[in-house]
């Protein structure tokens, strides 16, 4: 593992004209306020930028996604009028090495969707406060180190399947919800040279990502996700290319 700083750039929708008071409640600083907190304890944190609905047209641009390890994007309301341009230049950059962490609602993103290569995102939800019980299914995958087998989170949003994924490369947590649904809550996908994790906890109106276990996932799941090389600057594409070595010498 590199022991290079990761770069790490936060898309929070943060919509100015949805802030009912519970979101206040739940997130006075916003929910990049305490996702930045979470990866400010972490020593590998390099350069942390933020981009909400509002400016993501100016912060994200080729130069900051070229500069950036890992992309986390939690999105709700105003999914649909992200800029595409952006869309595309990030979705490129996955393909190329840089790490993607979806969170909840961030399913529905059309980032997420373009690379997930469907625009199907079927789910069940509800918004009852139930409880939800994680479990770890993959005990030795580095997103679950120092999870325990099982936890609660006391309330939150309640997804169930089926969800209208294609099918994750590794399960790494499944959730049950007080209603009685089941839900692959932590996946994850290799797009080209880029690693993705999707975690669906963290509602706008329970203050979920203040929980340790949550925490945890977050962090390490940004580490995973950090590529060995920011190799953005290396187009790999397809080439009429000379031979290594001469046949017959
Ligand atoms: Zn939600």
């Amino acid at each position: 593992m590199s022991n290079r700083k990761i770069n790490v750039t936060i898309y929070n929708e943060d919509y100015p004209d949805y802030h009912p008071e519970e979101v206040k409640e739940a997130y006075p600083n916003g929910i990049h306020g305490v996702l930045s907190e979470i990866l400010e304890r972490e020593d590998c944190l390099g350069k942390l930028r933020i981009a909400t609905f509002e400016t993501h047209r100016e912060i994200l641009t080729q130069e900051v996604l070229d500069d950036t390890d890992v992309l986390v994007w939690w999105s709700h309301k105003q999914q649909q009028e992200v800029d595409d341009r952006v869309v595309s230049m990030a979705a490129l950059r996955v393909l190329r090495g840089m790490g993607f962490v979806a969170l909840h609602s961030a399913h529905a993103s059309k980032l997420f969707q373009k690379l997930m290569g469907t625009e199907t995102y079927m789910l069940r939800w509800r918004v009852a406060g139930e409880r939800a019980r994680l479990w770890t299914v993959e005990n030795n995958h580095p997103i679950a180190e120092g999870i325990p087998e099982t936890f609660v989170v006391p309330h939150d949003e309640t997804y169930g399947e089926p969800f209208g994924i294609p099918q994750p490369d590794e399960l790494v947590f499944l959730s049950w919800f007080q209603g009685g649904e089941v839900f692959r809550s932590g996946c994850t996908w290799k797009r080209g040279e880029g690693k993705i994790f999707y975690f669906q906890n963290g509602h706008e109106t329970y203050p979920v990502y203040y929980q340790p276990e949550v925490q945890r996932i977050f962090a390490n799941a940004v580490k995973w996700a950090s590529p060995v090389k920011r190799c953005c600057m290396v187009d790999r594409g397809g080439r009429n290319a000379p031979p290594m070595e001469l046949a017959n010498t």
